[in-house]
């Protein structure tokens, strides 16, 4: 058949994200659209069929999930599975010759993160990570303030992200630390992402603590953790991140100067101001839709994507690092 213009993408676990957010947002895509389904659920097939007029063709479990090889109508595979799992799959997706677009956090560790990264190097395919707030106006916004030192050299950076929630099944992913649970992992990788997409840097150490309030639901993954990230002109920026405490800031302090964006990382209502007044509005276009859309046509037009592999594995490291000082109570050079 001769492809259409619209790049075809197939979601890869049909969980609560995939559901509510990605495939709706594919109905809005221009370069892309929602055209096959990899789940481990049977019984959620039929629904997502009619749904989203899939045919039988573009249907696989994880375990028919190669074959996808063979199918034109797919272009993209889509990975939506917990953290754990995002390394096996990604990877079948790349040798089936397929552009994989991964969610965060990354992967489990630096080692998964490399393999992803080598597996889509050798099949000559696109990867890119499922972070929103890059694609995000206001974020490019102060993504660019940093860069041109709008309101002069960045100082510090103040970041966290957390919802005051509950993970009431003991079998929930959340939970479950070689699942990738926990909420450094979940949560914790947006304002360690903006701490480096802000300053445009990486960290040369790192420091953090983990704990848990609720050991009866947490007892095996963090429900908090801190962290500081010291970044090498020894601009220095503190992060939380929790399961049990609502936060969204990304707060920027400059020699001439200051912005922030709160929320920083919601699906909408993402906005800002500065120390001169500025107003930064919520953009009310649908983030996974653009993102989406951006990530298909870097793929049309052969350029690298915004959030290339790199910027995952390089979270994970720090993800890593934050686990190890909470550990051993040391300060981790990286
Ligand atoms: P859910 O638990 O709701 O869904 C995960 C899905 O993965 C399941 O429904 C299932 O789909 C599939 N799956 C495959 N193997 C397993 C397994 N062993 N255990 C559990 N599920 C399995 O999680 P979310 O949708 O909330 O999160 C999925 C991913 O998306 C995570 O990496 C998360 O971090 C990321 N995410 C990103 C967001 C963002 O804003 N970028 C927001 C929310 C989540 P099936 O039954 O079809 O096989």
């Amino acid at each position: 058949p001769k492809k259409r213009e619209k790049l075809g993408v197939a979601l890869v676990g049909l969980g609560g994200y995939a559901t509510g957010r990605l495939a709706p947002g594919l109905q809005l895509t221009e370069h892309c659209e929602l055209r096959g389904i990899v789940t481990g659920s049977p019984e959620k097939i039929p629904l997502w069929q009619q749904r989203y007029q899939i045919p039988d063709r573009n249907v696989y479990s994880y375990e028919t999930m190669h074959e996808v090889a063979n199918n034109e109508e797919i272009d993209i595979i889509y990975v939506v599975t917990p953290p754990a799992l995002h390394a096996r799959y990604s990877i079948i997706g790349a040798e089936a010759g397929k552009h994989v677009w991964c969610e965060k956090p990354m992967a489990m560790d630096e080692q998964e993160c490399l393999s992803i990264i080598d597996a889509a190097e050798k099949n000559r395919v696109q990867l890119t990570i499922g972070y929103r707030m890059q694609h995000e106006p206001n974020t490019q916004t102060i993504i660019r303030y940093g860069r041109e030192e709008t309101y002069g050299a960045i100082t510090s950076v103040s970041t966290g992200a957390g919802y005051s929630g509950a993970h009431p099944d003991p079998d929930n992913w959340r939970r479950i630390g070689r699942m990738g649970g926990g909420a450094l992992y979940d949560m914790g990788v947006y304002p360690i992402n903006g701490a480096r997409y802000a300053t445009g840097m990486e960290p040369i150490a790192v420091s953090g603590r983990q704990w848990s309030v609720r050991e009866e639901m947490y007892s095996d993954v963090d429900e908090f953790t801190e962290f500081t990230l010291e970044f090498p002109n020894g601009v220095v920026a503190a992060g939380e991140t929790s399961f049990g405490k609502s936060t969204n800031y990304l707060d920027i302090d400059c020699s001439d100067g200051w912005y922030r964006l709160r929320p920083f990382q919601s699906y909408s209502g993402v906005q800002g101001e500065t120390s001169d007044g500025t107003q930064l509005p919520p953009d009310p276009n649908h983030q996974q839709a653009r993102q989406m859309d951006n990530d298909a046509l870097a793929i049309k037009e052969n350029r690298a994507p915004i959030v290339p592999g790199e910027d995952g594995l390089a979270d994970i490291r720090i993800v890593r690092a934050i686990m190890e000082s909470s550990r051993t109570g040391s300060r981790i050079e990286l």
